[in-house]
Protein backbone atom coordinates (compact mmCIF):
# COMPACT_ATOMS: atom_id res chain seq x y z
CA UNK A 1 0.00 0.00 0.00
CA UNK A 2 1.57 3.73 -0.83
CA UNK A 3 2.00 6.12 1.79
CA UNK A 4 0.76 9.16 0.92
CA UNK A 5 2.36 12.36 2.10
CA UNK A 6 1.47 15.96 1.31
CA UNK A 7 3.95 18.74 1.40
CA UNK A 8 2.28 21.64 2.86
CA UNK A 9 2.83 24.79 4.23
CA UNK A 10 0.23 27.87 3.13
CA UNK A 11 3.62 30.17 3.03
CA UNK A 12 4.66 30.87 -0.51
CA UNK A 13 8.75 30.06 -1.02
CA UNK A 14 9.37 28.15 1.64
CA UNK A 15 10.47 25.20 -0.39
CA UNK A 16 7.42 22.94 -0.94
CA UNK A 17 8.19 22.26 -4.50
CA UNK A 18 11.45 21.74 -4.41
CA UNK A 19 10.82 19.44 -1.18
CA UNK A 20 8.12 17.81 -3.27
CA UNK A 21 10.01 17.06 -6.55
CA UNK A 22 13.68 16.02 -5.03
CA UNK A 23 11.97 14.34 -1.61
CA UNK A 24 10.13 11.98 -4.33
CA UNK A 25 13.29 11.80 -6.62
CA UNK A 26 15.70 10.48 -3.78
CA UNK A 27 12.79 7.64 -3.00
CA UNK A 28 12.53 7.02 -6.25
CA UNK A 29 16.62 6.67 -6.70
CA UNK A 30 15.60 4.20 -3.53
CA UNK A 31 13.74 1.75 -5.26
CA UNK A 32 10.53 2.97 -3.98
CA UNK A 33 7.66 3.41 -6.46
CA UNK A 34 6.75 6.99 -6.74
CA UNK A 35 4.05 9.20 -8.06
CA UNK A 36 4.37 12.83 -7.55
CA UNK A 37 0.88 14.89 -7.64
CA UNK A 38 0.95 18.30 -8.39
CA UNK A 39 -1.91 20.48 -6.62
CA UNK A 40 -0.39 23.61 -8.02
CA UNK A 41 -2.54 25.41 -10.55
CA UNK A 42 1.23 26.99 -11.27
CA UNK A 43 3.05 23.74 -12.27
CA UNK A 44 6.35 24.30 -11.14
CA UNK A 45 6.60 20.42 -10.03
CA UNK A 46 5.52 19.45 -13.28
CA UNK A 47 8.22 21.44 -14.89
CA UNK A 48 10.79 20.24 -12.42
CA UNK A 49 10.43 16.96 -13.42
CA UNK A 50 10.68 17.77 -17.45
CA UNK A 51 6.96 17.48 -18.42
CA UNK A 52 5.53 20.70 -20.30
CA UNK A 53 2.87 21.55 -18.51
CA UNK A 54 1.46 23.47 -21.50
CA UNK A 55 1.57 20.22 -23.57
CA UNK A 56 -0.08 18.13 -21.41
CA UNK A 57 -3.43 15.68 -22.62
CA UNK A 58 -4.60 15.52 -18.80
CA UNK A 59 -3.83 17.30 -15.57
CA UNK A 60 -5.01 16.53 -11.90
CA UNK A 61 -7.89 18.89 -13.03
CA UNK A 62 -9.39 15.54 -15.56
CA UNK A 63 -9.32 13.90 -12.31
CA UNK A 64 -10.97 16.19 -9.68
CA UNK A 65 -13.08 17.73 -11.42
CA UNK A 66 -14.16 15.09 -14.58
CA UNK A 67 -12.77 11.75 -12.17
CA UNK A 68 -10.85 10.19 -15.26
CA UNK A 69 -9.00 7.21 -13.95
CA UNK A 70 -5.70 8.21 -12.22
CA UNK A 71 -3.91 5.37 -14.61
CA UNK A 72 -5.20 7.83 -17.61
CA UNK A 73 -3.84 10.65 -16.45
CA UNK A 74 -0.32 9.91 -15.26
CA UNK A 75 2.60 11.05 -17.30
CA UNK A 76 6.16 9.64 -16.35
CA UNK A 77 9.56 11.53 -15.86
CA UNK A 78 12.41 10.16 -17.31
CA UNK A 79 14.58 12.56 -15.87
CA UNK A 80 13.37 12.20 -11.89
CA UNK A 81 12.51 8.09 -13.12
CA UNK A 82 8.63 8.30 -11.31
CA UNK A 83 5.08 9.15 -12.04
CA UNK A 84 3.76 12.65 -12.58
CA UNK A 85 0.66 13.82 -12.27
CA UNK A 86 0.59 16.87 -14.25
CA UNK A 87 -0.97 20.60 -13.21
CA UNK A 88 -1.57 23.97 -15.23
CA UNK A 89 -3.27 26.97 -15.31
CA UNK A 90 -6.54 25.14 -16.09
CA UNK A 91 -6.46 23.51 -12.40
CA UNK A 92 -7.50 27.03 -10.96
CA UNK A 93 -11.10 26.47 -12.52
CA UNK A 94 -11.08 23.08 -10.39
CA UNK A 95 -11.29 25.24 -6.93
CA UNK A 96 -14.93 27.07 -8.55
CA UNK A 97 -15.97 23.97 -10.38
CA UNK A 98 -15.84 21.84 -7.30
CA UNK A 99 -17.91 23.92 -4.90
CA UNK A 100 -21.09 22.35 -5.36
CA UNK A 101 -19.84 19.23 -5.97
CA UNK A 102 -20.65 16.33 -3.08
CA UNK A 103 -18.03 15.00 -1.70
CA UNK A 104 -16.03 17.50 -2.95
CA UNK A 105 -12.63 17.24 -0.26
CA UNK A 106 -12.40 13.37 -1.52
CA UNK A 107 -11.91 13.84 -5.25
CA UNK A 108 -8.02 13.19 -4.85
CA UNK A 109 -8.17 10.80 -2.27
CA UNK A 110 -10.84 8.18 -4.06
CA UNK A 111 -8.22 8.77 -7.47
CA UNK A 112 -5.36 7.80 -5.30
CA UNK A 113 -7.28 4.86 -3.46
CA UNK A 114 -7.66 2.87 -6.96
CA UNK A 115 -3.75 2.90 -7.73
CA UNK A 116 -2.87 2.34 -4.53
CA UNK A 117 -0.71 -0.77 -5.09
CA UNK A 118 1.11 0.71 -8.18
CA UNK A 119 2.84 2.98 -5.63
CA UNK A 120 5.00 2.79 -2.38
CA UNK A 121 4.83 6.20 -2.03
CA UNK A 122 2.52 9.42 -3.36
CA UNK A 123 3.99 12.65 -2.48
CA UNK A 124 1.68 15.72 -2.94
CA UNK A 125 3.36 19.30 -3.58
CA UNK A 126 0.01 21.58 -2.66
CA UNK A 127 -0.24 25.33 -3.00
CA UNK A 128 0.44 28.27 -1.44
CA UNK A 129 -3.10 28.49 0.26
CA UNK A 130 -5.11 26.21 2.93
CA UNK A 131 -7.93 25.93 -0.18
CA UNK A 132 -9.82 23.28 -1.78
CA UNK A 133 -6.76 21.78 -3.82
CA UNK A 134 -5.09 21.90 -0.48
CA UNK A 135 -7.37 20.50 1.30
CA UNK A 136 -7.92 17.56 -1.15
CA UNK A 137 -4.10 16.79 -0.55
CA UNK A 138 -4.58 16.64 3.01
CA UNK A 139 -7.54 14.66 2.76
CA UNK A 140 -6.04 12.16 0.47
CA UNK A 141 -2.75 11.75 3.02
CA UNK A 142 -1.72 9.59 5.54
CA UNK A 143 0.87 12.26 6.60
CA UNK A 144 2.28 16.15 5.86
CA UNK A 145 5.56 16.96 5.83
CA UNK A 146 5.82 20.77 6.23
CA UNK A 147 8.90 22.75 5.04
CA UNK A 148 9.98 25.72 6.86
CA UNK A 149 12.63 28.39 6.66
CA UNK A 150 14.20 29.30 10.13
CA UNK A 151 13.19 33.22 9.57
CA UNK A 152 11.34 35.48 11.85
CA UNK A 153 8.09 35.13 10.70
CA UNK A 154 8.11 31.33 9.88
CA UNK A 155 6.12 30.32 12.51
CA UNK A 156 3.42 33.36 12.14
CA UNK A 157 0.77 30.99 10.35
CA UNK A 158 1.68 27.68 11.88
CA UNK A 159 -1.24 27.67 14.18
CA UNK A 160 -3.13 27.79 11.19
CA UNK A 161 -2.11 25.29 9.66
CA UNK A 162 -1.55 22.83 12.48
CA UNK A 163 -5.32 23.97 13.13
CA UNK A 164 -6.57 22.50 10.08
CA UNK A 165 -4.25 19.56 10.11
CA UNK A 166 -6.19 18.91 13.19
CA UNK A 167 -10.05 19.61 12.18
CA UNK A 168 -9.09 17.25 9.04
CA UNK A 169 -8.00 14.12 11.45
CA UNK A 170 -11.47 15.01 13.65
CA UNK A 171 -13.45 15.03 10.73
CA UNK A 172 -12.59 13.55 7.12
CA UNK A 173 -9.47 11.84 7.63
CA UNK A 174 -8.18 10.36 11.45
CA UNK A 175 -5.49 9.24 9.42
CA UNK A 176 -3.45 12.47 8.90
CA UNK A 177 -0.39 12.95 11.02
CA UNK A 178 2.51 15.13 11.09
CA UNK A 179 4.66 13.15 9.36
CA UNK A 180 7.96 15.35 9.61
CA UNK A 181 8.88 18.95 9.74
CA UNK A 182 11.88 20.24 7.28
CA UNK A 183 14.17 22.71 7.68
CA UNK A 184 14.66 24.44 4.41
CA UNK A 185 17.25 26.87 3.10
CA UNK A 186 18.82 26.60 5.88
CA UNK A 187 21.93 28.58 7.44
CA UNK A 188 23.94 27.73 10.66
CA UNK A 189 25.91 30.88 10.12
CA UNK A 190 22.67 32.93 10.97
CA UNK A 191 22.11 33.25 14.57
CA UNK A 192 18.47 33.70 14.00
CA UNK A 193 18.15 30.61 11.54
CA UNK A 194 19.42 28.46 14.03
CA UNK A 195 17.48 30.42 17.24
CA UNK A 196 14.23 29.47 15.06
CA UNK A 197 15.76 25.94 14.70
CA UNK A 198 15.95 25.66 18.45
CA UNK A 199 12.67 26.94 18.85
CA UNK A 200 10.96 24.50 16.44
CA UNK A 201 12.83 21.61 17.99
CA UNK A 202 11.31 22.80 21.42
CA UNK A 203 7.50 22.85 19.95
CA UNK A 204 7.94 19.75 17.47
CA UNK A 205 10.28 17.50 19.26
CA UNK A 206 11.72 14.64 17.14
CA UNK A 207 9.06 15.18 14.32
CA UNK A 208 11.26 17.93 13.53
CA UNK A 209 13.86 16.07 10.68
CA UNK A 210 17.43 15.56 11.47
CA UNK A 211 18.40 16.42 7.93
CA UNK A 212 18.58 20.22 7.27
CA UNK A 213 18.15 21.44 3.77
CA UNK A 214 21.09 24.18 3.01
CA UNK A 215 20.65 26.62 0.72
CA UNK A 216 22.41 25.64 -2.32
CA UNK A 217 22.41 26.99 -6.01
CA UNK A 218 21.88 23.85 -7.41
CA UNK A 219 18.43 23.27 -6.27
CA UNK A 220 17.21 26.53 -7.64
CA UNK A 221 19.14 25.53 -11.09
CA UNK A 222 17.80 22.28 -11.73
CA UNK A 223 14.45 23.37 -12.60
CA UNK A 224 15.24 25.18 -15.90
CA UNK A 225 16.66 22.25 -17.22
CA UNK A 226 14.00 19.99 -16.23
CA UNK A 227 15.25 17.70 -13.68
CA UNK A 228 15.48 17.36 -9.72
CA UNK A 229 18.78 18.27 -8.63
CA UNK A 230 19.80 14.95 -7.26
CA UNK A 231 19.85 13.78 -11.07
CA UNK A 232 20.93 17.12 -12.40
CA UNK A 233 24.20 17.32 -10.11
CA UNK A 234 23.95 14.48 -7.58
CA UNK A 235 27.13 15.27 -5.19
CA UNK A 236 26.27 18.97 -4.77
CA UNK A 237 24.96 19.38 -1.00
CA UNK A 238 21.32 20.42 -1.83
CA UNK A 239 20.93 17.01 -3.65
CA UNK A 240 22.87 15.46 -0.81
CA UNK A 241 20.81 16.64 1.87
CA UNK A 242 17.31 15.73 0.06
CA UNK A 243 18.67 11.84 -0.42
CA UNK A 244 19.84 11.81 3.68
CA UNK A 245 16.08 13.13 3.90
CA UNK A 246 14.54 10.31 2.19
CA UNK A 247 16.81 7.71 3.91
CA UNK A 248 15.58 9.51 7.40
CA UNK A 249 12.01 8.90 6.12
CA UNK A 250 12.49 5.40 4.92
CA UNK A 251 14.46 4.72 8.56
CA UNK A 252 12.02 6.23 10.21
CA UNK A 253 9.15 4.41 8.62
CA UNK A 254 10.97 0.86 9.21
CA UNK A 255 11.27 1.95 12.69
CA UNK A 256 7.71 2.23 12.94
CA UNK A 257 6.44 -0.55 10.73
CA UNK A 258 8.51 -2.68 13.42
CA UNK A 259 7.02 -1.11 16.04
CA UNK A 260 3.66 -2.21 15.19
CA UNK A 261 4.59 -5.76 14.20
CA UNK A 262 5.43 -6.04 17.98
CA UNK A 263 2.12 -4.54 19.39
CA UNK A 264 0.14 -6.55 17.29
P1 LIG B 1 7.23 26.89 -2.60
O1 LIG B 1 6.84 25.72 -3.41
O2 LIG B 1 7.00 26.69 -1.13
O3 LIG B 1 6.63 28.17 -3.08
P2 LIG B 1 9.82 26.63 -3.88
O4 LIG B 1 10.28 25.24 -3.66
O5 LIG B 1 9.25 26.95 -5.20
O6 LIG B 1 8.83 27.07 -2.73
O7 LIG B 1 11.06 27.57 -3.55
C1 LIG B 1 11.00 28.99 -3.72
C2 LIG B 1 12.26 29.48 -4.42
O8 LIG B 1 13.40 29.20 -3.63
C3 LIG B 1 12.50 28.78 -5.76
O9 LIG B 1 13.05 29.70 -6.65
C4 LIG B 1 13.50 27.68 -5.42
O10 LIG B 1 14.32 27.35 -6.52
C5 LIG B 1 14.30 28.32 -4.31
N1 LIG B 1 14.79 27.34 -3.32
C6 LIG B 1 14.05 26.44 -2.63
N2 LIG B 1 14.82 25.75 -1.78
C7 LIG B 1 16.08 26.21 -1.93
C8 LIG B 1 17.35 25.90 -1.32
N3 LIG B 1 17.45 24.97 -0.35
N4 LIG B 1 18.44 26.59 -1.73
C9 LIG B 1 18.33 27.54 -2.68
N5 LIG B 1 17.20 27.89 -3.28
C10 LIG B 1 16.07 27.23 -2.92
MG1 LIG C 1 5.37 25.55 -4.92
Amino acid sequence: MARIIAIANQKGGVGKTTTSINLAASLAASKQRVLLVDLDPQGNATMGCGIDKNEVEHSVYDVLVDELALTEAVLHSESAEMDVLASNADVTAAEVELLNVAGKERRLYSALESCADRYDYVVIDCPPSLNMLTLNGLVAADGVIIPMQCEYYALEGMSALLQTIEQIRESVNPRLEIEGIVRTMYDPRMSLTTDVSAQLIEYFGKVVYRTVIPRNVRLAEAPSYGMPAVKYDRLSKGAVAYMAMARELLRRAKKKSEAEAVTV
